[in-house]
């Protein structure tokens, strides 16, 4: 696969299952890719981009950004609240809000900075121990949470399903869960399954293999 495959295939996904062209995002994820393939995808035009690790990206990405002025950058790993201030300044969109004590420390540096990105809460769909996330049950509550206690504009959920199920459920369970909030945009789906993402309403999908091939050292995650 490269670049332009997959997004040939979300635009034919959009339309096989009914869904607004150019309705879905491509957050390309180039956590542990050589520099020279992430330079290849801003030089075909790609502009959205997603990292795990905030250490990470702020290794790479001031630099790509100043030639690149326009590119939108995803935290989509996890977040400690010592790394709030550097993540705020470095990303567009943090997609991994879990907690409330996260969501305080990202309020407050926001106020801050007087930044505003947009932000996602990560369920945890599958409930597994390892992962992060809010348990669905407790979703809507950190959402509320969020929204009226710290006046944090969350604009979605995020969701990781388990790597050895089929992932239809838990992309169906976080729509009811965004819809019950009243969220418009679900970031779900991977290289193995955008395509069935986009089928359960995904508003962008996280690819990273599929994009720039293989990751060249083990996935950290
Ligand atoms: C690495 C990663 C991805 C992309 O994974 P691929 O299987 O390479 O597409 C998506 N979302 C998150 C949160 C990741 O850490």
């Amino acid at each position: 696969m490269s670049l332009e495959e997959v997004l040939t295939s979300i635009r034919r996904a959009e339309t096989r299952y009914g869904r607004e062209p150019g309705s879905v995002d491509l957050v390309a994820v180039s956590k542990v890719q050589p520099l020279d393939r992430i330079e290849k995808a801003l030089a075909a035009g790609h502009r959205r981009f997603g990292e795990n690790r905030v250490q990470e990206a702020a290794g790479k990405w001031p630099d790509l950004r100043s030639r690149f002025p326009e590119v939108m950058l995803h935290l989509v790993g996890p977040l400690q609240t010592n790394k709030v201030k550097q993540a705020v300044e470095l990303f567009d969109a943090i997609e991994t809000i879990d907690r409330e004590k996260l969501a305080e420390k990202i309020s407050q540096e926001l106020e801050n900075s007087g930044r505003s990105i947009e932000l996602y809460v990560q369920v945890n769909t599958g409930e597994e121990e390892q992962k992060a996330g809010v348990s669905p049950a407790e979703a809507g509550e950190l959402v509320k949470f969020c929204r009226y206690d710290k006046n944090l504009p969350i604009v979605g959920l995020m969701a990781i399903p388990p790597a050895n199920e089929p992932p239809a459920p838990h992309f169906a369970l976080l729509r009811k869960l965004a819809e019950e909030s009243g969220l418009e945009k679900l970031s779900m789906g991977m290289s193995g399954d955008y395509e069935e993402a986009i089928s359960l309403g995904a508003t962008s999908v996280r690819v990273g293999s599929a994009v720039f091939g293989a990751r060249v050292s083990p996935d950290p995650r």
